[in-house]
């Protein structure tokens, strides 16, 4: 999960980041009012920033300067609204400005390739570090971090040495560094970013800006159940985490049950292949039921590939492996009693393809139950094909 700048720098300020004093509004009234309030407390110039999960904002427009309450109110009016590459801002931070002399770059984020973290530091900062990195190399640092070891003094003194950071910045980055650290640990963070990492003209540095994105395999042992942005999520794909389904929604018309993810990952192929005999029918989603194909597991499933309002077809494809295909077979018929006792009666034609461990009683129960909509067949490949085929000709309403 990925921060917002203003949650990001709350989360710094936490532990001892220094940040510049910031409120968010939602209007501009709000940041009218906020910018009153900094006036009022000797600090009339203001920074209004656009809260959007992307970069570039201030190439954008999505940063102006602001000097009292009337520039500010003026400011967010032109800010709020605006479109950052492709994200509607939907609310600004009103921070206190600063004079900045210099801007640096520092970031602490997870090398996969070298199986431990790394600090990236620049000397350049302010522009994109890709950039600085293309036309400057030298100037980008990377600095490998022992995870058993981590960010002491020391370490954040070489980092900061490495980045090629001035002297009179140098005390100051290094104790930001240090605290950054912490940030990224104790936060189970796979990256933190500051860009700019910024020099004062009275000698201060602190974070201007702020990136975070946050492991969200960690979640059960954090708190950050605050930072949940409801208004990004799918509404589907929220509904099957809460169930701990593997789901991932994407734009086609058949729907797609399987067990596994490298199975799931090819039964996407062969539908999108065989889809294009039927004018381009393709797989509506990602979903993948794991290893106990339960009733209730198949319920669940077969009730959030259902909800998806695009899918007209599905298709469930099952290699019986440690949980055989006769549990899986029976879990396919609870699985329509249940949705029928809650009332989604089940309309749309489900094609199961069932092949491994206890494949023919698996096949025999379900054409036993003689469910009208469920049609079996053999193949991977024929199975594909005839549920693209069912969903096309729904699609046309044949
Ligand atoms: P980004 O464009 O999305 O990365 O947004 P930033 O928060 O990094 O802001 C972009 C640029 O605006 C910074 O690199 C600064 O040059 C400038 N800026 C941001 N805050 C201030 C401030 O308080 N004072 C001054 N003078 N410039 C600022
Ligand atoms: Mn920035």
């Amino acid at each position: 999960m990925d921060l917002f700048e203003h949650e990001a720098k709350e989360l710094f300020a936490e532990y001892g980041v220094p940040v510049q004093a910031g409120k968010v509004a939602h209007t501009a009234a709000e940041a009218r009012e906020i910018a009153a309030e900094f006036a009022a407390a000797g600090h009339p110039l203001v920074v209004v920033k656009a809260q959007v999960k992307t970069g570039g904002r201030g190439k954008a427009g999505g940063v102006k300067l602001a000097d009292g309450p009337d520039e500010a109110d003026a400011k967010a009016s032109q800010i709020l609204g605006m479109d950052i590459k492709g994200h509607t801002v939907q609310k600004v931070l009103i921070a206190q400005a600063s004079d900045i002399a210099q801007e640096y770059y520092l970031s602490y984020l997870v090398d996969r390739a070298g199986r431990q973290f790394m600090s990236i530091c620049s000397v350049e900062g302010g522009v994109e570090i890709e950039d600085v990195a293309h036309s400057n190399p030298e100037a980008v640092a990377r600095i490998g971090i022992d995870p058993l070891v981590g960010v002491d003094r020391a370490k954040a003194a070489e980092i900061v040495q490495a980045g090629r950071l001035p002297a009179e910045a140098a005390d100051g980055a290094v104790e930001l560094a240090e605290r950054l650290w912490a940030v990224f640990t104790d936060e189970d963070a796979t990256l933190v970013e500051v860009n700019p990492l910024v020099l004062t003209d009275d000698g201060q540095v602190l974070a201007v800006d702020g990136k975070v994105t946050l492991d969200d395999n960690a979640a059960f042992r954090q708190q950050h159940d605050r930072f949940a942005d409801p208004s990004a999520a799918d509404p589907i794909e929220a509904r099957a985490k809460a169930k701990h389904l593997n789901y991932v929604k994407l734009d086609g018309a058949v729907g797609i049950i399987g067990n596994g993810a490298g199975l799931v990952m090819s039964t996407l192929d062969v539908v999108a292949y065989a889809g294009e005999e039927f004018g381009g029918v393709r797989p509506a989603n990602f979903l993948d039921i794991g290893g106990g194909a339960s009733a209730e597991v198949m319920a669940n499933g077969l009730d959030i590939v259902l909800s998806d309002p695009s899918v007209r077809a599905v298709l469930v494809n099952v290699f019986g492996g440690i949980t055989s295909c006769d549990a899986v077979a029976n879990g396919i018929v609870s699985a329509i009693g249940i949705l029928a006792e809650r009332g989604e009666e089940v309309r749309h034609p489900i094609v199961v393809r069932l092949d491994g461990n206890n494949a023919a009683e698996g096949r025999r129960i379900l054409t036993e139950a003689g469910i009208g909509v469920v049609e079996q067949v053999e193949t991977m490949d024929d199975a594909a094909r005839r549920a693209a085929e069912l969903a096309s000709l729904a699609a046309t309403g044949a």
